[in-house]
């Protein structure tokens, strides 16, 4: 990955998170702690603060600020997600490793974390399908947005939106939306 280019990215995804906090503030209510939002709002400012502070010198040393701030500026469930996924994607492409692979080694961080498995109504319903697309060549924002909305009908049985239990169907997944957001931003960079 070249380091203008991610750097692209990650601008696209901050300008996406601070556009759609309101968005995720109100998806993260029916079904958890309305703090979504913020939470990514921010864990981005954070991360763009970072970068400007000190300019990375390659796309694998950008992937690891990115980390280090999710994780230590981000509470609740998904600053220590995200901060998983970043911390093995700057490894993987540390490692010359191709997009489909980098992404699929920060769904691997997310997943040993977290422990969920697709349909549980986390945002691994939105990576895994995205790394099988970047596998098969066949990712659009069209797929992402697919993907992001399927995740409406399952019920919650992982994460704070599990205590609602079937009170949980009906409502897209808050840390779903803001991964579609990263996904697509992905993709506008041209990564
Ligand atoms: P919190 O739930 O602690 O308030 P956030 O609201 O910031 O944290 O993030 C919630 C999101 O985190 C959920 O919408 C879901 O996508 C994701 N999440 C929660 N638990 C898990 C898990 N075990 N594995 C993967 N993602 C999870
Ligand atoms: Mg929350
Ligand atoms: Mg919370």
């Amino acid at each position: 990955m070249d380091l203008q280019t991610s750097i692209k990215w990650m601008e696209l995804f901050n300008e996406k998170v601070q556009a759609n906090k309101a968005l995720l503030i109100e998806l993260d209510t029916p079904i958890g702690d309305s703090d979504h939002g913020s939470n990514m709002s921010r864990g981005m400012q954070h991360v763009i603060e970072a970068l400007e502070a000190k300019a990375p010198e390659s796309a694998a040393d950008l992937l690891k600020t990115v980390a280090m701030q999710l994780l230590s500026k981000v509470g609740g469930a998904s600053g220590p997600l995200y901060g998983s996924a970043f911390l093995n994607m700057s490894k993987a492409e540390h490692q010359g490793l191709s997009i489909a692979e980098v992404v699929k080694e920060g769904l691997a961080g997310i997943q040993k974390r977290g422990k969920a498995e697709v349909g549980e109504k986390t945002m691994v319903d939105v990576w895994s399908p995205v790394v099988a697309d970047l596998e098969a060549n066949s990712l659009t924002v069209e797929s992402v947005k697919a993907a992001v909305e399927a995740t409406k009908d399952t019920k919650a049985t992982k994460g704070r939106a599990s205590y609602v239990g079937d009170r949980s169907i009906g409502h897209i997944d808050p840390g779903s939306y803001s991964s579609g957001l990263l996904f697509e931003a992905m993709i506008e960079a041209g990564v």
